[in-house]
């Protein structure tokens, strides 16, 4: 799949996508990634980016010249592309998203904000989708793009070593992820469940639904009502809420 990124500072990507999984990925040609300089695009001698704002007020506006001169040579090779503006004012990015993403036939491109955000008529005319990270609000957009690109690149085939991690993660079934624990079986004075070292597959499968279902009842009770829970899980978050009551007393 191929990722573009238009943004001011192209150093943050190339630290970031160099590294892990996600410079596994671009070795393997799992991932594509062009990223390119805004102020390439600047035309004049100072390769001015941003403005004053029409107006009034605080801050600067990226002006629309170098951002349409960019996305002109993002696209220079003809390729079906997906613009993607992320800004505070976007939906909020979720791992849906991420799994519709990583499903699109279209080349994905990233335009990174700076400063008070982009003149309007770029996002009225150039952009196709706007996605938020989160309701805050961050200086640029390269950690926002970053956010989306990871989540996306790891969900395409061939981009994990073991792929099985996809299928028991948070968000994968509606709920969070189960508690994990690795070697020594004691640790500060805690133990690992017994359950886990059993060796009985369909114990350590229900204690795990079940840490899972009381961890997101405990920090995200939301997601609960969404996830389409069996008849079973519904008999076990009784089981745990009962328990909670009981070592609350
Ligand atoms: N004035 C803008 C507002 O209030 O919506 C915020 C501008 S912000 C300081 C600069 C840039 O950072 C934005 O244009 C956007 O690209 C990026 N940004 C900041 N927070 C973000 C978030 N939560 N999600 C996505 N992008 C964000």
């Amino acid at each position: 799949m191929r990722f573009s990124v238009i943004t001011l500072f192209p150093e943050i990507f190339h630290a970031y996508l160099g590294a892990g999984i996600m410079k596994r990925a671009a070795d393997k040609s799992v991932a594509i990634f062009d990223i390119i300089q805004l102020r390439d695009f600047a035309t004049d001698r100072h390769r001015t980016v941003d403005d004053y704002p029409y107006g009034g007020g605080p801050g600067m506006v990226m002006k629309p010249e170098p951002l349409k001169e960019a996305l002109t040579y993002a696209k220079r090779d003809g390729i079906p592309t997906l613009t993607v503006l992320v800004s505070p004012q976007g939906k909020t990015f979720n791992q849906q998203m991420a799994k519709e993403l990583s499903e699109e036939k279209r080349r994905l491109l990233f335009i990174c904000g700076r400063y008070e955000g982009i003149d309007e008529r770029v996002r009225e005319s150039l952009v196709d989708e706007e996605i938020s990270a989160g309701d805050y609000v961050l200086t640029g957009g390269e950690l926002p793009a970053l956010v989306i690109i990871d989540a996306v690149v790891r969900l395409l085939p061939g981009a994990l070593g073991d792929e099985d991690s996809l299928k028991e993660e948070s968000f994968s079934w509606g709920i969070l992820d189960y508690p994990q624990y690795t070697r020594p079986p004691e640790w500060n004075g805690l133990r690992v469940p017994e359950v886990l070292l059993s060796g009985n597959h369909a114990a350590i499968a229900r204690w795990r639904r079940k840490e899972a279902l009381r961890r997101t009842l405990k920090n995200r009770p939301e997601l609960i009502e969404t996830a389409g829970l069996t008849p079973g899980e519904i008999e076990l978050i009784r089981r745990i809420k009962e328990e909670e009551y009981e070592s609350d007393k």
